[in-house]
């Protein structure tokens, strides 16, 4: 059990990791603030399970709607908080967007890749459930090619450097 919870956590981490990377690179960031920042969205890409896990203690409700939806009253603050720090740091509208969806995306993805599984994740307060196909979390065929998607992501962002 503890395996197939450890094996997801990377596949979320990794592919965090890879589309944040990926994407700074593009920018063509500095690589040193590059990596900080994808090293932070490892953290922010699993921040959701964190909440589930370490915050609400809740091993039995995965996926509740304070963790686990879009509309979950910590992602706003969370999304506050972000667009805020990223009002204080910069003064042109392009980084201020551009900074706050790489903080942001992470998240979503989380929510995205949950998402592709039989318990799926909750849109609202009512336990509604959103999933996309049904694919189990501890798939290792789906883990190991989003893990790959992921690792893809890392190659072509140190090409682009
Ligand atoms: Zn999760």
């Amino acid at each position: 059990m503890e395996k197939i919870i450890l094996m997801k956590k990377i596949t979320h981490e990794i592919f965090s990791f890879g589309i944040i990377f990926y994407l700074l690179s593009l920018l063509k960031i500095n690589l040193l603030l590059n990596l900080l920042i994808s090293l932070l969205s490892i953290w922010i890409g699993i921040f959701p399970d964190i909440i589930d896990f370490k915050i609400l203690k809740t091993k039995d409700l995965h996926r509740n709607f304070l963790s686990h939806s879009p509309i979950s009253p910590i992602f706003i603050l969370y999304i506050l908080v972000i667009l805020i720090f990223s009002l204080i740091l910069f003064s042109e509208i392009n980084q201020i967007i551009v900074f706050s969806f790489i903080l942001i995306l992470p998240w979503i993805f989380h929510l995205v890749l949950d998402s592709f599984n039989p318990s799926g994740i909750t849109i609202l307060f009512s336990k509604k459930k959103f999933k996309n196909v049904n694919i189990s979390y501890d798939d290792s065929k789906v883990n190991f090619i989003i893990c790959l998607i992921g690792i893809i992501l890392i190659i072509f962002g140190v090409l682009n450097i």
